[in-house]
This record gives C-alpha cells, sequence and structure tokens, in this order.
C-alpha cells in the first residue's frame, strides 16, 4: 500500500513537472498515446466518412423591405473561343487561363423576390434545355429556400436564352410555375418566337429559337405570356432597365426600397474575370457586338459609382455583389456570407 501510494506520489510529482515544464508537450504525448490506444495515430481521422452533400443551394439577404433568395441552378466553363477582343487582350485571356484553369468558371443563377405581397422570380435557370446537366437545380434550391413553384406569381425574365428561362417549361410542354404570369420585353419575344427570323437564322443559333419557342408555348396558350415596350409598370417598386446588345430586347430590373437598390442586370457579363477588367470584350452570343459593349460601358461606371447591389446570373455563386473601380476596369466585390440574412 506504502509502495503504491509512493509510486502515486511519484507519478502526479512527475506530471506536474511536465506540466510546468512544457504543458504543450504533455497536451501532445497525451493525445499520441489515445490515438496509440485506438489503433494508430490517425486512425480517427480515417474512421470518419467523407460527406459529399454540400449547403442548400440559396442565399438569402434584405434589400430594404424585401427578401431577395438566390437560388443556385449550376456552374459551367466559359469557353475562351465564346469571348471576343482584340488579339493582344485574347492572348492575354489565353495565358492567364493557363495559369489558372479556373478562370472562366461560372455559375447560373436564378432570383426570388418576396416582397410581402407578391413572389417574383427573376430568371428561372436552364431547366433540361441546356445541355450537359449540370444546370437545372433552380427548382430544387427554390423548395430548399422553403418556396414552392406553385407559389410564384411573377416571373421577369431578363431574355429568353435557355439557360435564363429553360427551368420555366418541362421538356413535354408542361410549366414549371403554373400559376406565375411570365413578363419579357417585346422586342425579346418578338425576335425569338419569330418563325421568320428564325428561318433566316445561322444554324448554330437555331437551337435557342427552338427552345425559345418551346419554352415560351404553354405560358402563351394559358394567356401568362406578357410582353412590355416602354417603362410601364409591373411591379410596384420595380423599375424595367433595357440593357440592349446581349439580346435586342435584355432588361434589367431595378427594385427599390426604403433608400436600397438591387439590379438584376442579366447577361451584362458572362466571364467576370475578363470583362470586368475589359468591358469592351464580348461574347459571341451577344447578337450586336456593338451594343452589348456600349451597354456594358454605360452600366459599369454608373453602377461602380452608385455603390448599387447586383445580381448577376453568371457570377459566382450567390451572384450578388458590387462593382469596384480597379484600374482602367472594374472589380467584383462578391456579398460575403453570413447566416443572418438581413445582415449584409
Ligand atoms: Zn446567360
Amino acid at each position: 500500500m506504502k509502495s503504491i501510494n509512493k509510486a502515486m506520489e511519484i507519478s502526479a510529482q512527475t506530471t506536474r513537472n511536465v506540466l510546468k515544464r512544457n504543458s504543450m508537450r504533455f497536451a501532445a504525448a497525451l493525445l499520441a498515446a489515445l490515438a496509440s490506444f485506438v489503433g494508430g495515430p490517425n486512425a480517427a481521422l480515417a474512421a470518419a466518412p467523407q460527406h459529399h452533400d454540400q449547403v442548400p443551394g440559396f442565399y438569402r439577404l434584405k434589400v430594404g423591405d424585401l427578401e431577395v433568395t438566390a437560388l443556385f441552378d449550376g456552374t459551367g466553363v466559359f469557353d475562351p473561343h465564346w469571348l471576343n477582343g482584340t488579339k493582344a487582350t485574347m492572348d492575354d485571356v489565353v495565358k492567364a487561363l493557363h495559369e489558372d484553369p479556373h478562370m472562366l468558371d461560372v455559375a447560373d443563377t436564378g432570383f426570388l423576390v418576396n416582397t410581402g405581397k407578391q413572389l417574383i422570380l427573376v430568371d428561372a435557370g436552364a431547366g433540361t434545355w441546356w445541355g450537359g446537366g449540370a444546370f437545372g437545380r433552380l427548382a430544387g434550391s427554390l423548395r430548399s429556400a422553403g418556396y414552392t413553384p406553385e407559389e410564384v406569381d411573377i416571373v421577369l425574365v431578363t431574355h429568353l436564352h435557355s439557360d435564363h428561362v429553360g427551368g420555366l417549361t418541362t421538356q413535354d410542354g408542361k410549366r414549371v410555375f403554373p400559376n406565375a404570369d411570365v413578363y419579357v420585353a417585346k422586342a425579346e419575344s418578338d425576335f425569338w418566337l419569330s418563325p421568320e427570323i428564325a428561318a433566316k437564322a445561322p444554324k448554330d443559333a437555331q437551337p435557342f429559337f427552338q427552345s425559345a419557342q418551346a419554352i415560351a408555348a404553354p405560358y402563351i396558350k394559358a394567356g401568362k405570356w406578357h410582353t412590355f415596350s416602354g417603362s410601364e409598370p409591373i411591379v410596384g417598386g420595380m423599375q424595367l432597365v433595357p440593357l440592349p446588345g446581349h439580346t435586342p430586347g435584355h432588361t434589367g430590373y431595378e427594385f427599390s426600397s426604403k433608400g436600397q437598390k438591387i439590379l438584376f442586370w442579366g447577361d451584362i457579363v458572362h466571364a467576370l474575370r475578363v470583362q470586368l477588367q475589359h468591358p469592351e470584350v464580348t461574347a459571341i452570343f451577344d447578337i450586336d457586338q456593338t451594343a452589348a459593349a456600349a451597354t456594358r460601358h454605360q452600366l459599369l461606371p454608373k453602377l461602380a459609382r452608385e455603390d448599387v447591389l447586383i445580381a448577376g446570373p453568371h457570377m459566382n455563386f450567390p451572384a450578388l455583389g458590387r462593382l469596384r473601380k480597379e484600374g482602367s476596369g472594374y472589380s467584383w466585390a462578391p456579398v460575403v456570407f453570413t447566416d443572418q440574412w438581413d445582415k449584409r
């Protein structure tokens, strides 16, 4: 008994000494002893299975009294050959891409605005109309955000490319948002839904016409396809912002509430790492290249100056941020994640 007591006393004394000398080393030794007890130094790490699921694809913030929710539709990669710039600029892009293969990664995003009175979707993602399967998650993201497609009252579309309207309609012609009235610029609707213009369009552009017509058809049939040609009011507190060039009736939607503004700018920028520094660089999808560049040159300085919150479908998710002047171009200041939706 005495010897055991003595041994414990020595052990305690040793422990105190060790602690005194180096408590960190002691903790490490204890952990190592524990690890070897359960079967090797990395056993605890190796035993935990990897988790492959992700946070749900939505992100909310408050703009005045509005609740704005970004809805993730998918990610993709923009091909450098889809960009048009001077040879020097494009050589730089190819070189930069070599060093950073993720430079042209893009997202696709739609946005939900809950005004308190109406639930408004701005752009609907690609659904099944933009190949590859990397897009088309918007309806799932909307459900994750606590809403159902049936609850959507209004859909505002920036333009009729299928990565923005494909989510409206299933391949077998059913309306995904059965109670929604869809609004689009008359110039946009007239262009893409015209059989005459489609017949004259180059072969590469044909799928855009075909998808626009198929996607619009069930809404037209139900009397839920509406066009606007001026600045007529559709939703209180929302202004139409014509942004022609990318497509003939490409339109932004600016919502204001309590002195705060958010602009849903459609396809003003596809490749943010290139086109913010070089607003003159256009995309081959721009129907009128000159007008697209001119619109961007007019819009970007204003947005940077006025510190307007921007919702840009192809910016990195959650596709919300602001512009800062940087050198001869601009940089993107994305919203910073917070789990408090009304703080940003
Ligand atoms: Zn697009």
